[in-house]
């Protein structure tokens, strides 16, 4: 676990758009922060900018005691799920969620315990030998999940992870991601255009507006003074 800073980052693209505009926030260690706001406010670049995946303009972010403006993503130690998850076709379920860690030579005993350990938590065990293409969509955002977890990273970054999904199990998973989130207590910062999904799922909210911070504070507190 750490916290993540973000100190007055500035995201320019080559076109001229200012997507992120000194944007200012700390993330506390084993926080869950929305980032929410309409399309096109810069969520996604600000989220991108933290994994290493865009290239920061201006200012400094850090995370835990490191400034990470250098560092390329795999050297974060965070771990990413998006909307499109890309789980590999032809392997298990199981063979999904060891990947990371094989890559990292963990163990086979070690790695047989953390994948059996997240699939518990996401309610995937009956479906450890299963391939992608017999999974709902639901179970494969699960294995996403799962991928992203099982080797215990510092922070955990999601951008509209629910959006493919339908109404009725997005709400069931939203359920899913709180109790994960309890469970793991691990700092998270996730990306949604939907105000109730943020609302719901968040220890605070910051709210983006044309690459600015608009506010930032509890569900609770937001709601009493919109
Ligand atoms: P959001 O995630 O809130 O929808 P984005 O971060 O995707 O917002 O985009 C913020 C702004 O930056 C928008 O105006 C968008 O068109 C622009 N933008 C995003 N990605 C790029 C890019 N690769 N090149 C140029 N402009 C971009
Ligand atoms: P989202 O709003 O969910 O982030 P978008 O559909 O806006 O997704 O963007 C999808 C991809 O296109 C992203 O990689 C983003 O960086 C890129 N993109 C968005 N806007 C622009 C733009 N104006 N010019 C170039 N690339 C863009």
């Amino acid at each position: 676990m750490a916290k993540i800073v973000l100190d007055e980052i500035d995201k320019i693209y080559s076109g001229g758009v200012k997507a992120v505009d000194s944007l200012d926030l700390e993330i506390r260690d084993g926080e869950f922060m929305v980032l929410v706001g309409p399309s096109g406010c810069g969520k996604s670049t600000a989220l991108r900018m933290i994994a290493g995946l865009e290239e920061i303009s201006g200012g400094k972010i850090s995370i835990g005691d490191q400034v990470v403006n250098d560092l390329a993503p795999k050297d974060r130690d965070i771990a990413m799920v998006f909307q499109n998850y890309a789980l590999y076709p032809h392997m298990t379920v199981e063979q999904n969620l060891a990947f990371g860690l094989k890559l990292r030579g963990i163990p086979k005993s070690e790695i047989k315990q953390k994948v059996l350990e997240a699939a518990k938590m996401l309610g995937l065990e009956p479906y450890l030998s299963r391939k992608p293409a017999a999974l709902s969509g639901g179970q494969r955002q699960r294995v996403a999940m799962g991928r992203a977890i099982v080797r215990q990273p510092q922070a955990f970054l999601m951008d509209e992870p629910l959006s493919n999904l339908d109404a009725k199990l997005r709400v069931s998973m939203r359920a899913s991601l709180s109790q994960l989130h309890e469970r793991l207590g691990v700092t998270t910062v996730y990306v949604t255009h939907d105000q109730v999904e943020a609302m719901t799922l968040g220890d605070r909210v910051c709210v983006l507006r044309e690459g600015r911070l608009q506010q930032v504070d509890t569900p609770q507190r937001l709601f009493d003074n919109p």
